[in-house]
């Protein structure tokens, strides 16, 4: 069979595997294997030369049995249906393995956002909530920043609904600027999520963290935080990153051998995620091609940028040094690259339990929006690193019991969560 790098196609198969190992029956498969709601529409924006340009938007709510749909807008280049179906299904087993009472929903506009002033992103934000309004809301679906989105956006989108509905709903989004109905511990919540697992598998294989080296890819919110929390909270060492240069329009490795300096690199890359490669060298560190993070020797590998990364070609650049790979992307890794990863016997973190710190942070706004009131940072944080650590502990107990991979295990609890809620509410 050709290798999958349809994002739901490989989600689909993803499902399909672990439906079997669970006999499941195939009417409820019929249910889970495809989004119950689809939204696709056009947004029209005035642009600053006052000319009209057309963006096409999506929504899709995979499944809302435990509760509203829960999950990001990403504004790419490269968005399509299928990438928004496959991040909205994998938000239903990422909201139902760390057990908060959401369902799965994305959302997408076919957009760079570089190539818009920030008033132009202002109303393209603001028109994808006057196109979906009537279908978003706390106690139907709420949305968050994903790849290309801020949280100013989710400001702006969040006072577009206010507008339109008639009150402040602040629980209609999440991700939202601090000060503005944001939770502190949002920003660093799925980069520290991702920490959170690394270190409990840590504890699980006997890892002293202050002698480990990790290799990440990527340098947006996720990888950033991952960097840091590795280094800061963990004590070891950091050996690359990697990011797209938008002046060369490829993607390079940013290392140093004796460790990198995350907070000295977020401080020379920009809101796209282009960090400044002659201050990178000025500074001792190599600039290498793109995909030089996978071949590093490193203890740790974090994939945290975009869906199939590692595939079938690359996965074999990976060193026999690696002991654990923590997926901080969404679907970072090919169902053919997977195979792999499990016969060399490598410890996967896999995504939608890995980089679920974002989406239970989001939890915590939520909460705090209908209370209002909101927690200090340490609070966030401490109840954030209680929810990861029980998922995890609650997966690897199943994929020992059961002797049966990570990936597999943590779909085994998830998809019998939402079977569950489907059945106490009478769907099946
Ligand atoms: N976009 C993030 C994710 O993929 C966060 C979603 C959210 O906070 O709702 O998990």
């Amino acid at each position: 069979m050709a290798e999958t790098t349809n994002a739901f196609e490989m989600a689909q198969r993803q499902f399909d595997h672990v439906a079997e190992l669970l006999k499941l029956d195939p009417q409820v498969r019929e249910i889970l294997r495809w989004p119950l709601r689809e939204f696709h529409f056009r947004i029209p924006v005035r642009m600053d030369d006052g000319t009209i340009k057309v963006f096409q938007g999506f929504r899709v709510q995979h499944n809302d049995a435990r509760g509203p749909s829960k999950g990001g807008i990403r504004f790419h280049p490269a968005e399509t249906i299928d990438t928004v179906r496959a991040l909205a299904t994998w938000m239903t087993w990422k909201c139902a393995v760390v057990d908060i009472p959401l369902g799965g929903g994305k959302g997408g506009v076919v957009v760079d956002p570089a190539t818009l002033s920030t008033s132009e992103k202002e109303r393209l934000a603001r028109g994808w909530v006057q196109q979906m309004w009537k279908n978003i809301g706390p106690r139907q679906d709420v949305p968050a920043p994903d790849v290309g989105t801020t949280p100013q956006m989710m400001g702006w989108m969040m006072d577009e609904y206010s507008k339109l509905v008639g009150e402040y709903t602040p629980g209609v989004i999440t991700g939202k600027p601090v000060g503005g109905g944001g939770s502190l511990g949002r920003t660093e919540a799925t980069g520290f999520g991702v920490i959170y697992t690394v270190r409990e598998a840590m504890k699980h294989l006997k890892m002293d963290p202050t002698q480990c080296l990790a290799a990440i890819q990527g340098f947006g919110n996720v990888a950033q935080y991952a960097a840091i929390g590795f280094t800061e909270l963990l004590g070891g060492k950091v050996v690359c990153v990697s990011y797209w240069d938008r002046e060369d329009r490829t993607p390079y490795t940013v290392s140093k051998a004796d460790g990198i300096d995350p907070r000295f690199l977020m401080s020379i890359t920009d809101q796209y995620g282009t960090i400044d490669k002659n201050k990178a060298r000025e500074a001792g560190y190599a600039i290498e091609p793109a995909d030089a993070w996978l071949s590093k020797e490193v203890d740790v590998l974090i994939p945290a940028a975009l869906e199939g990364q590692i595939n079938a070609e690359s996965v074999h650049k990976i060193s026999p040094r690696v002991k654990i790979i923590a997926e901080g992307a969404n679907g970072p890794t090919t169902p053919e690259a997977d195979e792999v990863i499990r016969q060399r016997g490598i410890f996967l973190i896999p995504d939608f339990l890995c980089n679920a710190g974002g989406v239970t942070v989001s939890y915590f706004e939520s909460v705090q929006n209908d209370m209002n009131f909101y927690w200090p940072k340490e609070e966030v944080l401490s109840k954030l690193d209680q929810k990861m650590t029980a998922a995890f502990e609650a997966v690897l107990e199943l994929a020992e019991k059961e002797k049966v991979y990570m990936r597999d295990a943590a779909y085994m609890v998830a998809i019998n969560r939402v079977v569950k809620a489907m059945e106490l509410r009478g769907w099946i």
